[in-house]
């Protein structure tokens, strides 16, 4: 995989992945956002479970996610709470509105945060930070 290095001191920041969670950990290695489907009601879901939170079926299989959505809320982050921030800010983290239904934070990077806004539309951006991981961060969907 080849790392970004301004995306590399994030590293240390990545959880290591549960047997619940690992899917969606190699399918960030694979360039894809994975969310879990409800085998019998269809519904998306984040964060995995090892049950549906809509229908609390165990019928739980992985589907890809378009990776696309929309800013649902977000914050402006003038402090940098972590070194591997520092280089960053000010950097937006958003709540996403996925278009599959759940949402998710992440970071927007490389964006004036002023022209951030509700219901803005956003695109999933996977970059690698270890020779182990990649990891989920969004962007500004391109028109
Ligand atoms: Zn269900």
């Amino acid at each position: 995989m080849t790392i970004d290095p301004t995306f590399a001191p994030l590293a240390e920041l990545i959880p290591d992945p549960t047997d619940i969670s690992e899917p969606f950990w190699k399918g960030l290695n694979d360039k894809t956002l994975r969310l879990q489907r409800c085998g019998k009601c269809d519904t998306h879901q984040h964060p995995p479970e090892r049950f549906c939170y809509s229908c609390g079926s165990d019928s739980i299989e992985w589907a890809t996610a378009s990776g696309g959505g929309e800013v649902y809320s977000f914050i402006v982050v003038h402090q940098p709470y972590h070194a591997a921030f520092r280089d960053r800010i000010p950097y937006v983290v958003a709540t996403v509105q996925l278009d599959e239904g759940p949402r998710m934070l992440g970071a927007i990077f490389d964006v004036d945060p002023n022209s951030i806004s509700i219901g803005m539309r956003v695109q999933a951006r996977i970059e690698t930070v270890s020779e182990q991981q990649a990891a989920l961060f969004f962007e500004a969907e391109v028109q």
